[in-house]
């Protein structure tokens, strides 16, 4: 007589093929939008395969928009002084804002679209991930499909907080693996519910 132990969930679950957040839904009940199968395992981690962007992007969003302002006000400025000098910064001024300020458009809606796109649980989250963590491995569901992970290939677990990315990084490794990506999952949630999350999926495949 063995008890089953109960899966531990991981932060807002959204389903892996479309993104409808399950809030609510029994684990093993299957998508109610697309009808992609439900949750097996003893942990499920949900999170994202790529770093979320959003902690450096609002700093770099408002000091954009002050250097836009200043220069802005330097221009508004050249018309308040003398002709001559005033003329004389506008014709220093102008040529170097355009770049300036195409630049630095294409430069925010880059980073703003990688920010939309790594939104746990939107639409636009392609690389939402989750993770079906058993003894004898994982299965990681993301929009691209599914890959099982078996234990036996797995060198290592390992786990780092990244503060500035406000994020856990959870890493399997395999062996002989020349690359440095191998397979992640980026957890958000408060940072206890992460760190007990992470030991969980360490504990389960033995590396605790
Ligand atoms: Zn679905």
């Amino acid at each position: 007589m063995t008890e089953s132990p109960q899966p531990l969930l991981h932060g807002d679950l959204p389903c892996p093929s479309c993104g409808y957040l399950r809030a609510g839904l029994p684990l093993e009940r299957a998508c109610p939008e697309c009808g992609a199968a439900g949750f097996e395992g003893l942990v499920i981690a949900s999170g994202t395969s790529l770093p979320p962007a959003t902690p450096v992007v609002k700093p770099l969003t408002y000091l954009a928009l002050g250097l836009l302002g200043c220069l802005a006000a330097l221009i508004a400025v050249s018309f308040l002084v003398a002709p001559e000098a005033g003329r004389q910064i506008r014709t220093l001024l102008i040529p170097c804002s355009v770049p300036l300020v195409v630049g630095g458009a294409i430069v925010l809606g880059v980073m703003w679209w990688t920010v939309l796109r790594h939104r746990p649980g939107s639409e636009r989250s392609a690389e939402r991930e989750v993770w079906e963590v058993w003894p004898t491995g994982v299965r990681m569901r993301s929009p691209q499909g599914t890959e099982w992970i078996a234990r036996e290939r797995m060198y290592d677990v390992t786990v780092h907080t990244r503060f500035e990315l406000g994020a856990t990084v959870v890493s399997i490794t395999e062996p002989g693996a020349l690359d440095l990506t191998g397979h992640r999952l980026h957890l958000r949630e408060p940072i206890a519910a992460r760190r007990k999350c992470a030991a969980r999926i360490r504990e389960v495949l033995g590396f605790a």
